[in-house]
């Protein structure tokens, strides 16, 4: 399990994290989230042993993660770190060896992997040579080479197409069920909604909100109402509660406050003609997202 205990980091004066704890289980999924700056970056670093926390504390199985322990950790980082002029195959040869693994094995994985990603053609090329997001899958085969134990992957689905960030979901799904613990960072909520399992968003690197994400968006009590019916949207926004009305080419979509205002919503509904669907949704991950940052930046 990783655990970080009120984890604050300065750089100088400048408070980057800022007494930040959670945990990551085996085989969990973690969303660490938050706009750029938010500090996402400074914990990985500070969860890898590449920066040292001014404050606080990070185990990995209950012991401080030093070079003993980084062997059975992978990082994708979010700026592309390949060495370019290298072969794929040398790539991942230099940086398994750095992880204390023989070149047989790690040659047995590799082709396993480009089999997986559909790129064994590419093995004796040069990085320079490959597109961004076959660069990204190279990267990402590097992060795991070694099969690692815990995974950090700083926005890993970036520069991929939608095939291609599916392709990695199901890898990412895979290792879970293998009991690996993943821990990543993304912009894309619709991305951290679809396999995220608990989360963190940080803003100016204090933890906003946490938990698992099932809970958060059960407990979140805004929501979204979706109508069919021919209704009058001025009337609508009139009604207490009702922070905007949305029609979309199907249904409207009316926002409320607070899930206590949805009786209010389904009495002025009951006026209306042609009522076909009255729908009660959790909010999108997005829109907590936004919500939780907006709040706090006009704070
Ligand atoms: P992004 O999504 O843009 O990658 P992030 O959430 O990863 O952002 P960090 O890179 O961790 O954010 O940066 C957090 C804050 O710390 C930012 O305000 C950044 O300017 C500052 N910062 C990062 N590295 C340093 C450094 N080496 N020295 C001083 N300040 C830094």
């Amino acid at each position: 399990m990783l655990k970080l205990e009120n984890v604050t980091k300065y750089y100088d004066t400048f408070k980057a994290v800022d007494n930040l704890s959670f945990t990551v289980d085996e085989g969990e999924i973690f969303g660490l989230l938050g706009v750029n700056g938010a500090g996402k970056t400074t914990t990985f670093r500070m969860i890898i042993g590449l920066l040292e926390s001014s404050e606080g504390k990070i185990t990995l199985n209950g012991k401080k993660i030093d070079y003993n322990i980084t062997d059975s950790i992978g990082f994708l980082t979010e700026e592309r770190s390949l060495l370019t002029k290298l072969t794929v195959k040398e790539q991942v040869i230099f940086y398994g060896v750095l992880k204390g693994m023989d070149e047989k094995t790690i040659l047995k994985r590799l082709d396993y992997w480009l089999e997986r990603f559909h790129i064994k053609e590419y093995k004796e090329k040069k990085i320079k040579e490959l597109s961004k997001g076959n660069q990204q899958k190279i990267q990402f085969i590097t992060s795991i080479i070694n099969e690692p134990k815990l995974l950090i992957l700083d926005e890993p689905f970036s520069g991929l197409d939608p095939i291609n960030v599916e392709l990695f979901m199901d890898v990412i799904r895979e290792l879970k069920q293998k009991k690996t613990s993943i821990i990543f960072s993304s912009h894309r909520m619709e991305h951290v909604e679809l396999f995220c399992e608990k989360l963190v968003i940080l803003v100016h690197g204090k933890s906003v909100l946490s938990g698992s994400l099932k809970e958060i968006k059960k407990s979140y009590r805004k929501k979204n109402i979706h109508i069919k019916a021919e209704l009058d949207i001025t009337k609508l926004k009139k009604v207490p509660g009702v922070v905007d009305v949305l029609e979309n080419a199907e249904d409207f979509v009316i926002k409320i406050e607070s899930d206590e205002y949805i009786d209010a919503v389904f009495n002025e509904i009951k006026k209306c003609s042609h009522v076909t669907e009255f729908r009660v949704e959790d909010p999108t991950l997005n829109e907590i997202f936004l919500n939780e940052v907006g709040e706090v930046y006009e704070a």
